[in-house]
């Protein structure tokens, strides 16, 4: 199998691996016991969140929260702080997210919105970012907490979340962003772009599966969102995974020492998918082209096919692609990014993105692209769509 679907998840990198295996078995000790193998358990799960913190910026370890993943540093961004600053009890307020979050952090504003809070999204523009003025224009008096990812699972694009913040906490309210996409592959530093919360994913940078973080600046009102023994310092009870921390700070220190070499490696990759598959087939078009992007996401627009079949018979042949994010790839609806951007339903359908890493070769990339055409020609010279709206006139 050719393996070309990194944003939505990564394989855990052998060096991790080895990082995280004498603490399965060995080392296997509850971080909160007292005696020998807890503390060493301790020690270990306390160096995760230094390395971690160092790796972002943070001013200091304990702003780290170890979660189980990015969907529910989301979820706990968001009701952990406004049960604090604004519970509906005393009246609520508003919040804003931007209209191409992941659903981590859409289905908790749906929900919250429910509850009696009053929501706005913000669109992002047809080049794939969100903008400070269209920001500023939805901001109230009442906006209590604003989140807008960093780097787009979709697009690849990275937002400008340093004046993004400002402009948040210009009018009071606090600030939230998604780093799952960005964190290994750009320069991702909390102090620098002021944020006072930000989600992270093991999973996408070749640590293990079901482990995250949230980093949340110190002075920030919170309560906790599972209660229970008071772990993570009364942030976030259960016992802690101490062999999921340890996993998650080595793949960071692994994607910080290799970032620049690699990023640079990866956007050729992407670039070079980019234009022969643009150039070879005719009414397909990369989705956003232009701009700061993390390096391996290449998203594509392919006109008159469904993706889904795409991606099927690329399946057949070896080659794992997505039409969108995981987590709606399952469904047949076009991508909310992409509607969020502004391509039409019609067009959304025919979305691909090729998402590289690690072990991606440029042998891996042409094969896919010397597979991808003939699929194409094949599922459009049977497609009356295509033929009515599309093809040459006879
Ligand atoms: N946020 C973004 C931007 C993502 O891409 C993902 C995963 O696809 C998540 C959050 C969810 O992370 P996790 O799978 O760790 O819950």
């Amino acid at each position: 199998m050719t393996y070309l679907d990194y944003a939505a998840t990564t394989p855990v990198d052998e060096r991790v691996l080895e990082a995280m295996m004498p603490y399965f078995s060995q080392h296997f000790g509850n971080a909160n016991s007292l005696y020998k193998t807890g503390r060493d358990a301790y020690h270990a799960l306390e160096a995760a969140r230094e390395s971690i913190a160092t790796g972002i910026g943070a001013a200091r370890p304990s702003e780290i929260v170890f979660t189980s993943g990015g969907t529910e540093s989301d979820n706990t961004a968001f009701i952990s702080v406004l049960n604090r600053i604004a519970p509906l009890s005393a009246g609520g307020g508003h919040i804003v997210a931007s209209a191409y979050e992941h659903p981590g952090v859409l289905n908790v504003l749906k929900w919250l919105g429910k509850q009696g809070y009053e929501t706005t999204l913000v669109s992002p523009c047809s080049d794939g970012f969100v903008h400070a003025d269209d920001l500023e224009a939805v901001m109230r008096p009442d906006t209590k907490l604003v989140s807008i990812m960093h780097a787009n699972n979709e697009l690849g694009t990275v937002n400008d979340v340093k004046a993004l913040a400002e402009c948040a906490h210009s009018h009071g309210a606090l600030f939230h962003t998604d780093a799952v996409q960005s964190l290994g592959k750009t320069a991702f530093d909390v102090q620098d772009l002021g944020v006072d919360m930000a989600s992270f994913s093991a999973h996408k940078i070749y640590g293990p599966k079901g482990m995250g973080g949230l980093y949340l600046r110190r002075g920030v009102n919170f309560d906790a969102l599972i209660k229970g023994g008071g772990q993570e310092s009364r942030r976030r009870s259960g016992t802690q995974n101490v062999v999921g921390a340890v996993g998650f700070a080595k793949a960071l220190e692994l994607c910080l020492e290799e970032r620049d070499e690699e990023q640079a490696r990866l956007s050729a990759l992407r670039d070079h998918i980019l234009q022969r598959v643009t150039e070879s087939l005719e009414n397909t078009q990369a989705t956003v082209s232009a701009g700061k992007r993390v390096g391996g996401i290449a998203p594509l627009l392919i006109n008159g096919v469904e993706g889904e079949s795409m991606l099927l018979q690329l399946d057949n042949l070896g080659y794992a692609v997505s039409t969108g994010s995981a987590c709606s790839s399952g469904s047949l609806d076009p991508s909310h990014v992409l509607l969020s951007i502004g391509v039409k339903k019609e067009i959304a359908h025919g979305s691909l993105r090729v998402s590289m890493g690690r072990y991606t070769t440029q042998d891996d990339v042409d094969g896919f692209i010397d597979a991808l055409i003939p699929i194409v020609e094949r599922l459009r010279a049977m497609s009356p769509v295509y033929q009515k709206y599309f093809g040459k006139e006879s």
